[in-house]
């Protein structure tokens, strides 16, 4: 009938909503952490090298030291290089010029909800969202902004996940402020401890056993390259707050 064939249309739309939604966020955090792993496996193997070397030489009868010290200076060497990949990975990920354009927010922000939907259904999760009226249009490339607020959105739905008990609400507004739009997305899952506030925005940071620990670190780069901040806070009575700033075309370049 009308109506199955209509359930099931809807039912494939969705699988299809989640599909990409999971697909986008692992794309490029997916292909930074290939590069980096690819890249730093070699310094990483040389160092171990070294730190065998090494204990080769303490073992000796007696102990070599000269060349322990030139082993360990090896290693000294290796990590610092496998620091600098690191770094220009995250360089380039900065340095990526954002494709600008005028951006209503709200509207870029409803097609991620209806993009995530089916993760956020599946996760037993209600949304809620509180657009501000006449909000003026951001200087912003849409895709990327659009990649923090499926990350954010993501991560707050598995967080709540999560959660054996309590209400699983995920709640989304925008507000002008000063210099242009503040967004804000706020969970009631587990939260953040205070000490780990900062910390979850350090690139490999996760808590998650397959995660990346990329999403928040590549978020706050894209925030940042359009002139903004992002940061996070804790929800009362528990939960974890997000929230970022794009400033408005007349304070944006
Ligand atoms: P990943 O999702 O791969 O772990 P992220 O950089 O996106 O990488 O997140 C880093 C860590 O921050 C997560 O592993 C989790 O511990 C914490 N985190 C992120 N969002 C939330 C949230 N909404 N509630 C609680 N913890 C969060």
């Amino acid at each position: 009938t009308d109506i199955e064939d209509r359930t099931q249309a809807l039912a494939r739309l969705q699988q299809m909503q989640s599909d990409f939604a999971r697909m986008n966020r692992v794309g490029i955090m997916g292909e930074l952490a290939a590069s980096l792993s690819h890249e730093i496996t070699q310094p990483i193997a040389s160092a171990r090298n070294n730190a065998r070397a090494a204990l080769n030489f303490m073992d000796k009868q007696p102990p070599d030291l000269s060349e322990v010290r030139e082993a360990l200076g090896g290693v000294v060497g290796d990590t610092d290089r496998a620091g600098d990949i690191i770094g220009r990975i995250r360089d380039q990920v900065r340095k990526a010029p954002p494709r600008k354009d005028y951006v209503d927010l709200n509207t870029a922000i409803s097609e991620v909800i209806a993009l995530a939907r089916s993760s956020i259904v599946s996760s037993g999760v209600q949304v809620r969202t509180r657009f501000a009226d006449g909000l003026p249009p951001v200087h912003a490339d849409r895709v990327q902004i659009q990649q923090v607020m499926l990350n954010l959105i993501l991560n707050a739905a598995e967080a709540m996940g999560s959660m054996k008990e309590g209400a699983r609400e995920l709640s989304i507004s925008t507000e002008q402020d000063r210099t242009g739009a503040l967004v804000t997305v706020r969970d009631s899952g587990p939260g953040i401890q205070p000490a780990q506030l900062e910390r979850v925005f350090d690139a490999f940071y996760t808590t998650k056993s397959l995660g990346t620990g990329m999403g928040l670190s590549i978020c706050r780069s894209i925030v940042a390259a359009h002139g903004g901040r992002l940061w996070a806070e804790e929800n009362e009575p528990h939960g974890a707050v997000f929230k970022f700033t794009v400033p408005g075309h007349e304070a944006g370049s």
